[in-house]
């Protein structure tokens, strides 16, 4: 906890405060994208908006694997659980997220579907093994982070041998799509969004390495700082963001040495490379179809592979009206400009996706009472 502390040094941080202030310049504005909840998190749990000069602007961004899974794919979980013969299995977070119709994976199973929470994918071998006249679906959700996870429970299940286990594959790609947010033409109809920088996740990066966001820094000139997620990474890839953008430069910087290298981790990526192929498009919740904005199995995997099992077909999903949660994940609004945040919409009954996860912005600034300072005058996206 030593080691933890340090990073959260309140002296540290005013003298880093105090260094941002002096590097900003006043007569122009910064715009960086935190990417990841998790930072949002710290930004909001620390405080760490109060202590940046303001027109440094931090804008939330897609948050969580949950807060962006299309509401479609998580239909289809809900509908796959139904059946009589089906065990479905997930992580925690996933077991609230609103679905079409108010519907979730917990009140599937409060209706009598079995689906189990699991804190490890692997957790899934043996739910197959004691159940083998049951089919069990391992309800595969997250970035990088998670997905050679998913492809070891994969290839695991194969060498046991076991017949009546999958995965229906929701796993997303993270520099593809912070790409696409860039080229889209959608993107370019955000009006009200401006990025002029990223605080790229520290976890993503620790598996893939930081060369996947070259290409883009490059063709978009949008500079890109790997950032851990205690307060004062963040703090330090700020500054680091507002040196590049005064200097007009656009590189990959890497403030998480503790953790991220250039190439990441070599026997995760094998091991996802082995399972897994891009997929050409992915629908991201908020941020719509992205060309290659997520994975699927391999065909020769295919036997564990539920969408092909199951004949899995998404169609569309209307979203709760008064949500602001598409707008929100691609930083237009914020929390505070939905209608129902803290009063319909809580933690303990969310309404929309960024609600539910730890890392949600709209759980973020629940919890840590950003409605008064939101309503003293925060600063909004431009
Ligand atoms: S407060 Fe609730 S309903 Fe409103 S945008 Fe956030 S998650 Fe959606």
């Amino acid at each position: 906890m030593r080691y933890i502390h340090g990073f959260r040094d309140g002296g540290a941080a005013a003298a880093l405060a105090a260094r941002i202030a002096a590097a900003v310049d006043p007569a122009r504005e910064y715009h960086l994208m935190e990417f990841c909840g998790g930072h949002t998190h710290a930004i909001f749990r620390y405080g760490v908006e109060n202590l940046l000069p303001r027109n440094v602007r931090l804008v939330h961004g897609p948050g969580c694997p949950v807060c962006v899974l299309a509401t479609p794919r998580l239909d289809a979980a809900i509908a796959l659980a139904g059946r009589a013969d089906v065990i479905l299995l997930s992580y925690g977070d996933m077991m609230r997220v609103p679905a079409s119709k108010r519907r979730s994976l917990l009140k599937a199973r409060a209706q009598g579907a079995d689906v189990r929470m699991v804190y490890s994918a692997l957790e899934t071998l043996e739910v197959a093994a004691s159940n083998p006249d049951r089919q069990v679906i391992f309800f595969a959700i997250g970035f990088e982070t998670t997905t050679p996870a998913t492809a070891h429970l994969i290839l695991e299940a194969q060498r046991l041998g076991l017949e009546n286990l999958s995965v229906y594959c929701n796993h997303l790609v993270t520099p593809a799509a912070i790409q696409s947010i860039l080229d889209a033409p959608g993107t370019r109809q955000w009006d009200s969004v401006r990025i002029d920088g990223f605080i790229g996740p520290s976890h993503v990066s620790a598996v893939i390495g930081s060369r996947p966001y070259e290409a883009f820094a490059a063709s978009h000139r949008k500079p890109v700082v790997i950032a851990g997620f205690e307060p004062l990474d963040v703090m330090q890839a700020v500054e680091m963001l507002v040196r590049q953008l005064n200097e007009g430069r656009a590189c990959i910087e890497n403030q998480f040495t503790r953790g991220v290298t250039r190439d990441g981790n070599r026997t995760a990526q094998v091991l996802m490379a082995e399972v897994f192929e891009l997929r050409p498009t992915f629908e991201w919740r908020g941020l719509g179809v992205l060309a290659a904005g997520g994975v699927c199995i391999k065909p020769k995997y295919a036997a564990f592979d539920a969408e092909r099992r199951f004949a899995i077909e998404t169609g569309t999903a209307r979203e709760n009206a008064a949500c602001q949660c598409p707008s929100i994940i691609r930083g237009v609004k914020k929390p505070v400009d939905c209608t129902i945040f803290g009063t319909v919409c809580t933690p303990r009954n969310p309404i929309g996706s960024c609600m539910v996860s730890a890392e949600g912005v709209c759980a973020a600034y629940y919890k840590y009472g950003r409605r008064t300072l939101a309503t003293a005058g925060e600063p909004k996206p431009a």
